[in-house]
């Protein structure tokens, strides 16, 4: 059974004269583990059928199931990385990452959760390269060293499932490639299933192991392409 299972789904904007059809029988599968991005003409819909995935939009028609459950709000199963990064500003870089949750919930957590986010945010840090910026805060940090706090925040509770969109858009040309492969080592070790949105084919292609691409608005999926196991 697949990971998430997207089924004629549909989805508007608005209604009457402003309503906007931004999703229009869109049927996917995603396995378990898989690495696929979704690439399309900006305004298709990709990022909408990302954040519906989320449990971030409502939507009409159709089915979304995630995990073998209906998805019909945000849950732990599933998390989202913006191309801004939405970092807490007065929180430190492990701060940020250890206080994934809203806080209304740290207040009932006990000693040993504290430790175990603790445990688990080190391990994050270590992995993203974060560890000499630990303590920093986001604004003393570039735009590549804030998105990996980001990413690491999204991973905190352990998601089956990393939406990204357009995650590495707003950076240069050189810090993109670093996070390319640094995102292709966590999906390695990580083993978390990424749908990962982006305007920029050589991007799809070069991260993707299937390619989802999304016809011109309202959004359709137009063909899936597999990339062969040897061009990576
Ligand atoms: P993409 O991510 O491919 O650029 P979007 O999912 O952002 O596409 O947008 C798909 C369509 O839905 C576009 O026509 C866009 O203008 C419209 N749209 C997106 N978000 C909203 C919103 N919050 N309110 C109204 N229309 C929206
Ligand atoms: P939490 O700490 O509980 O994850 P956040 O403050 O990170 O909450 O985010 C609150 C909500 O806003 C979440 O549902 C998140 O997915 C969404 N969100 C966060 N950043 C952005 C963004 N840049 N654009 C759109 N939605 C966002």
């Amino acid at each position: 059974t697949p990971k998430i299972a997207v089924r004629g789904l549909y989805k508007h904007y608005g209604r009457g004269a402003r309503r906007t059809l931004a999703l229009q029988h869109v049927d996917l599968d995603i396995a378990a583990s898989e690495f696929v991005t979704l690439v399309g003409a900006s305004g298709c819909g990709k990022s909408t059928l990302l954040r519906t995935i989320c449990g971030l939009e409502e939507y009409g028609q159709g089915s979304i199931v995630c995990n073998g459950r209906d998805v019909d709000g945000p849950g732990a199963d599933r998390a989202m990385v913006f191309q801004s990064y939405s970092l807490y500003p007065w929180l430190t870089v492990k701060d940020n990452i250890r206080f994934c949750r809203r806080l209304k919930h740290h207040a009932a957590a006990t000693s040993s959760d504290v430790e175990i986010a603790s445990g688990r945010a080190d391990a994050l840090i270590g992995l993203m390269g974060l560890a000499h910026v630990a303590h920093a805060y986001p604004a003393e940090l570039s735009g590549g060293m804030q998105q990996r706090v980001a990413i690491a925040r999204a991973l905190m509770a352990r998601p089956d499932v990393l939406l990204m969109d357009e995650p590495f858009g707003a950076l240069d040309a050189q810090t993109r490639e670093v996070m390319h492969d640094l995102i292709r080592h966590v999906h390695h070790l990580e083993k978390t299933t990424i749908v990962f949105v982006t305007h920029d084919v050589e991007e799809a292609i070069y991260l993707g192991e299937r390619v989802v691409v999304m016809a011109p608005r309202p959004g359709r999926i137009d063909s899936i392409v597999d990339v062969p196991f040897g061009a990576k």
